[in-house]
């Protein structure tokens, strides 16, 4: 039985149903292995506020919903896309809201939780963007615009992220000075990410008081392709696997 399993960046999208297939069958595999699952962000390509969820929106809410009738805890950190997710569906799919960043404890280990767009900061047009809606009075504000126009305005935001994906892969790579001063701030023993649709494992190092301290940086995959599900437990420690995989 695992502890903990961690996943991201699925862009789950109506137009991607292959997407969705992907993620019922992760949900069949997670069921029956894991005690917790998080959800670090972009979950969702797009979402317009909670008032603007529909019959297939409200499908993926009772599957995750689900999770919670087998005593499988669910925590959710918002992404970039989803950055407006809020209550009323965590409610319906019956799962908590983690604030980014989080620092949890594992075992003996500190792990930073975040997103992960935080660290991307050579991209000046997204840190301008994330500044705007992670800013605590934006959900607010933007929720009091009719939903037509925030749909709109939010489907304005995919089109310009989608043809972000042609920017130099350099500039929406993560800066390790930028990690590293965040880590060692936490105090973290490791960090696990999303965002950069980059997966894999990377040690770093930041000055602690007597010694460097080592620390890991995960970063999960996407749902382009079967993605790489990262799964902790307690006497085996990390790794990665595909969805699927046995125990052990
Ligand atoms: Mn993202």
């Amino acid at each position: 039985m695992l502890d903990a399993v961690f996943i991201s960046d699925l862009h789950l999208h109506p137009d991607r149903p292959d997407i969705l297939k992907q993620f019922d069958l992760f949900l069949k595999w997670v069921e029956t292995r894991t005690r917790t699952l998080y959800i670090l962000g972009d979950f969702f390509h797009a979402w317009a506020g909670d008032d603007t969820s529909t019959a297939w929106s409200n499908e993926i809410a009772a599957r995750l919903a689900l999770l919670h009738e087998k005593n499988i805890k669910v925590y959710f950190m918002r992404g970039n896309r989803d950055f407006l997710l809020g209550n009323a569906f965590f409610k319906r799919a019956k799962i908590t809201g983690l604030a980014e960043p989080a620092l949890i404890q594992l075992g003996e280990q500190q792990v930073l939780l975040v997103h992960g767009d935080r660290y991307c900061t050579k991209d000046r047009a997204h840190q301008w963007f994330r500044r705007l809606t992670r800013n605590r009075w934006f959900p607010a504000l933007f929720m009091t615009l009719p939903a037509k126009l925030r749909k709109k305005i939010v489907m304005g935001v995919r089109l310009k992220s989608e043809t972000n994906t042609r920017k130099k892969a350099d500039i929406m790579d993560v800066v390790p000075e930028v990690l590293t001063r965040h880590v060692a701030a936490c105090q973290a023993d490791m960090v696990i990410h999303g965002h950069t649709h980059q997966p894999g494992v990377t040690e770093h190092f930041y000055q602690g008081k007597k010694q460097d301290k080592k620390y890991q940086q995960y970063i999960l995959s996407d749902w382009d392709a079967p993605p790489l599900i990262l799964c902790y437990n307690k006497s085996t420690g990390f790794n990665f696997k595909l969805a699927g995989e046995g125990d052990g």
